[in-house]
């Protein structure tokens, strides 16, 4: 498996860095044919190359199986004619990656009692970027007034509705789906209405419809009422923020995007600018997402990638260990631990963990 890790900005080349050690490290304990390629995009390549995103980007996703995108200042970013290029949201639209897959467990007891998972649409939405061919979606029609487009396509709602439904299949099999069709009602409309078309083919699945300002409260409430949330993808980026931190916090949401043939590995949240270069952010939600994309990869058809499963189930193993140690964790969650120092006590612990994989 060839695997492109791309470095982002803030605390970006801390937690790939942290990241890269920990594949590397199951991958000679598993004797693993894996092959991580380091590329730097962000901030630091716009004086060199006049963009964030240098044209190598699209060479190596074209050589690779699947990508790892560490967090972006996509907020400091110039405007796209001066460079200023949104991977993350270029990769979900360009790639097709429909479902955003957002697991939040409580890992250590800093976090509720909690096991969900939030699979949220990718490609359209609110936001607006993402919802034109050609052209801006969002406009001023005067100085005073300002347009933003949303878009709900039957096709981008099957196709995450189905991942949504498959998952909780496998899981406690429930799905809620949040929406606002009170308001919206015809774009959450037809959402809903698609969504309860893919729910009749899983008929072991529940299907719970819950309005999104109701679903906020009840998700700090009681979260382990909760299997898939599947929602739209504004609603889910910011529900899964709230998961994440009601888990334990936010630097310990995974998250992986995934279409027919591609899956990109980032953390849910963002690059942290206000602790980068201290070595003190977590890379957790870095490593774990690494694990999806194994497991994402391992999944796929052929038994040859079964060690794969393994890779990413040990990995998994590795960090919930490290994290029972309240003194081995960085200090968003309590700890003392620098990033370098967490990375360090996963490899240890990955020895034990890759023998019972
Ligand atoms: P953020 O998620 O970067 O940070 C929010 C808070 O959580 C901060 O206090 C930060 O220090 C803390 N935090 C986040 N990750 C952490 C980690 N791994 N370890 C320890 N603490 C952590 O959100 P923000 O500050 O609103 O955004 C910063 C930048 O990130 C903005 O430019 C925004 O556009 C961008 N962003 C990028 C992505 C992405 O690349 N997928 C996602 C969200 C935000």
């Amino acid at each position: 498996m060839k695997i492109v890790l791309f470095t982002g900005d803030g605390i970006g080349p801390e937690i790939s860095a942290a990241t890269n050690t920990v594949l590397t490290t199951v991958r000679d304990h598993l004797s693993l044919d894996l092959d991580v390629e380091v590329q730097p995009v962000g901030l630091s390549e716009l004086d060199a190359h006049g963009t964030t995103a240098p044209s190598v980007v699209w060479d190596l996703v074209e050589e690779c199986d699947g990508a790892i995108l560490a967090p972006l200042s996509t907020y400091a970013y110039p405007p796209l004619d001066k460079g200023g290029i949104n991977l993350s949201s270029e990769f979900r639209t360009k790639l097709d990656l429909t479902s955003n897959i957002r697991p939040c467990a409580s890992l250590c007891e800093t976090g509720r009692a909690m096991d969900l998972v939030v699979v949220r649409e990718n490609t359209e939405g609110f936001y607006a970027v993402r919802t034109m061919y050609q052209g801006a979606g969002e406009f001023m029609p005067d100085p005073d007034s300002a347009f933003a487009l949303r878009k709900i396509t039957r096709l981008a709602t099957r196709r995450v509705a189905t991942t949504a439904f498959e998952l909780a299949a496998e899981r406690r099999k429930k799905v809620s789906v949040i929406h606002k069709a009170n308001v919206l009602k015809l774009s959450d409309g037809l959402f809903l209405d698609e969504v309860r078309q893919v729910s009749n083919q899983f008929p072991t699945v529940e299907l719970e419809e819950v309005l999104v300002d109701a679903a906020a409260s009840l998700l700090v409430r009681d979260p382990s009422a909760f299997d898939v949330v599947l929602t739209s993808n504004m609603f889910g980026d910011i529900l899964s923020n709230l998961t994440a931190e009601l888990s334990g916090g936010l630097g310990l949401g995974p998250s992986l995007n995934v279409g027919d043939d591609f899956a990109v590995a980032q953390a849910s949240h963002g690059s942290a600018p206000d602790i980068a270069g201290q070595n003190i952010a977590n890379p957790t939600a870095l490593i774990l997402s690494s694990a999806m994309l194994l497991d994402w990869y391992g999944n796929q058809s052929s038994a040859s990638r079964k060690p794969y499963l393994m890779a990413g189930t040990a990995i998994k193993s590795a960090v919930k260990e490290v994290l029972a140690q309240p003194s081995d964790r960085t200090r968003d969650v309590g700890g003392r631990r620098s990033t370098n120092e967490f990375a360090s006590a996963v490899c240890r612990a990955l020895s034990v963990a890759v023998a019972s994989a």
